[in-house]
């Protein structure tokens, strides 16, 4: 996966390999290729590990307690544990322990890391798999919005094999390529009105998105690398609380255009539950 292009031009065929599938991926734009055959998409941007978002702790708690509701029948294990890959300010840690989910985190940001060992949570400072203690073994491994973010996705699923106990569960949430914003973007994209595309793949931002997944492809690499799907669950990609604060963090557009995208967004909300999801919620078991 970390070869190097042969041919920069977009349109053009490239040296890059579908981890998912083994095609030659296509350059897109200058910062993206696309899988033809499978759909899987990935970034050419620097790896980052900046703080979440702001705007989404109201929307990660309650997409949390529906993560949680459908992981507990799927674990074997009496006292399951969990590793929390980017466990930020460990609020997923904290909803896993009100259930009696003993978990421990790694976190890149500091900040961050401090902040959820404050709430009594054990929390390693850095990288997935580098951060991950030696001879660590789970019942579960969660990546909420932190699998996008990983340079190797095929390598992390490896190490997330040996990192599981026989049966344990994967959580992979993360954006959806084939979802209702992400088609969007990419239509506005073509016509020229590059910074929504821009926004979903966090190209400005301290922790740009690194590979955007569809649902079928998803489930094609975990199957790959030994996992088996079990389950998946319905996550909401919008409430109104707190929007406002997540279309102005980072480099963002012109007022009056954020104004009459956050009026779109408020109008269009309940629709948006009838459209192809933008969230993918996937639960797989090591097989
Ligand atoms: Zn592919």
């Amino acid at each position: 996966m970390a070869t190097h292009p042969t041919d920069r031009s977009p349109g053009g065929t490239s040296a890059v390999a579908c981890p998912v599938c083994d095609a030659p991926m296509t350059r897109r734009k200058a910062w993206l290729y696309a899988c033809p055959a499978c759909r899987f998409l990935k970034a050419d941007l620097p790896p980052g590990g900046g703080a979440d978002v702001e705007g989404l702790d109201a929307l990660r708690r309650e997409n949390f307690e529906v993560v949680l509701d459908r992981l507990e029948p799927l674990v074997r294990s009496d006292k399951p544990r969990l590793l929390d890959v980017g466990c930020a300010r460990g609020i997923f840690l904290d909803a896993a322990r009100r259930r009696g989910i003993a978990g421990t985190g790694i976190e890149p940001d500091a900040d961050a890391a401090a902040a959820a060992g404050r709430a009594g949570h054990d929390v390693r400072v850095g990288f997935f798999p580098e951060a991950v203690e030696p001879g660590k073994r789970v019942d579960i491994i969660g990546f909420n919005d932190t699998f996008e973010h990983l340079p190797d996705p095929s390598a992390a699923l490896d190490v997330c094999r040996r990192l599981l106990e026989p049966g344990g569960i994967l959580i992979l949430n993360l954006p959806n390529s084939g979802g209702i914003f992400y088609r969007t973007a990419a239509v506005l994209d073509r016509l020229g009105l590059s910074f929504p595309l821009e926004r979903l793949w966090q190209v400005h931002l301290s922790s740009p998105h690194l590979s955007y997944f569809n649902p079928q492809n998803l489930t094609r690499m975990a199957e790959r690398h030994g996992f088996a799907e079990v389950g998946r669950g319905r996550l909401k990609t919008v409430r109104i609380t707190g929007l406002w604060a997540r279309m102005r963090a980072g480099p963002s557009p012109p007022l009056p255009v954020a104004g009459a995208l956050y009026l779109g967004v408020v109008v269009l909300a309940p629709l948006l539950r009838l459209l192809p999801r933008d969230i993918i919620l996937h639960f797989y078991r090591k097989r």
